[in-house]
């Protein structure tokens, strides 16, 4: 294969909506499918077909995947009686952006790799607006020259792309950024309590942490909802946890001590046992408040996320 004609896309949630949305915009003839079918609708409507089940799929020439843990991409991939590879067709190349485990990506891969498959592990940095605004990173790995041939399509995803290797490099990869995404986020949400116990703002944290060396793109984006207790959800506390587990899987399994790795672990757990699983895993801040016995109120702010859309 020296071309890539027809496109398709599995998962149309916070992050796989936006993504395909952005292939459509770029041209690729797109068909879509989500277990939940009205959530196709904004893609449908930005140009993509939608096709009725995950076989629906199987005669494009590349498809994606973007579903929620390891055994969603076990099922759409390898279910007996209705997995994309299980079927009597298959597209030419699967490339998957969940974020899930090396062992289940190297499980779908042998089952590719039998069936004459090139699958690629993309996994990506950066939420729905994140997406939206072109600011996201991509990190993947598999075969160089799968690489050299999928590189523009996923390039059109967003701003950065980072091959790392052959095999699931870019799953580990993708773990520890979320492990360092969680501890940045846990010890944002002390400082910003310490700061409400001495009756500093949060705005005028944020603004100095943003403006500083320790500022971030993530900061930046995450400030509406840290200083006007925004929660309505980019990531969910859930999907932190199970990022959080498959680093501290192989945490174990390395002989790694992760000590405060271990313990922010179990306070996103925390968040979860407060009530806030579909909030989105900012509701930290809340649960690092209540741990102090301060409630939190909106400091009605206008501060930016620095998103724009594109
Ligand atoms: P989400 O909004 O919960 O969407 C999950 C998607 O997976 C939905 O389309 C869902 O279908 C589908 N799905 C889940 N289980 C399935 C199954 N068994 N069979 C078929 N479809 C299934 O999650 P998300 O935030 O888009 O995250 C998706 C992946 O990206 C996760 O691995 C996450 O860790 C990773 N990620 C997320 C972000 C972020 O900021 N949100 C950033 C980077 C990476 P339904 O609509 O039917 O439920």
């Amino acid at each position: 294969m020296t071309e890539i004609s027809t496109v398709g896309w599995i998962g149309l949630g916070n992050m796989g909506a936006p993504l395909a949305t952005r292939l459509v915009k770029a041209g690729y003839d797109l068909a879509v499918w989500n277990r939940t079918a009205a959530k196709a609708e904004p893609v449908a409507d930005a140009g993509a077909s939608v096709v009725d089940s995950v076989r629906g799929l199987a005669s494009r020439d590349v498809v994606f995947s973007m579903v929620s843990t390891s055994a969603d991409l076990e099922q759409v991939m390898l279910d007996p009686d209705t997995g994309l590879l299980t079927g009597d067709a298959v597209p030419q190349v699967v490339i998957d952006c969940s974020t899930v485990s090396v062992e289940s990506s190297a499980a779908v891969r042998a089952v590719a790799e039998e069936r004459g498959v090139r699958y690629f592990a993309a996994p990506v940095s950066g939420n729905g607006k994140v997406v939206a605004a072109g600011k996201l990173s991509v990190v993947c790995s598999g075969d160089k020259e799968t690489f050299e041939l999928v590189k523009p399509m996923i390039s059109a995803l967003g701003r950065s792309v980072t091959y790392v290797g052959e095999g699931e490099a870019a799953r580990l990869v993708k773990i520890f950024h979320n492990l360092v995404l969680a501890v940045y986020t846990q010890s944002l949400v002390e400082i910003l309590t310490l700061g409400e116990a001495n009756g500093v703002s949060r705005q005028a944290i944020m603004e100095f942490i943003n403006n500083s060396v320790m500022g971030s793109m993530f900061s930046q984006y995450k400030t509406p909802a840290l200083v006007n207790l925004d929660f309505h959800p980019t990531f969910t506390p859930v999907l932190l946890r199970k990022d959080l587990d498959l680093g501290l899987a192989e945490a174990r399994r390395n002989g790694v001590p992760m000590p405060i790795t271990s313990m922010t672990r179990e306070i996103v757990q925390s968040a979860i046992g407060h009530g806030f699983a579909k909030d989105d895993f900012a509701t930290m801040l809340l649960v690092a408040a209540a741990n102090a016995g301060l409630e939190l109120s909106s400091e009605n702010a206008d501060v930016t996320d620095g998103l724009d859309p594109e």
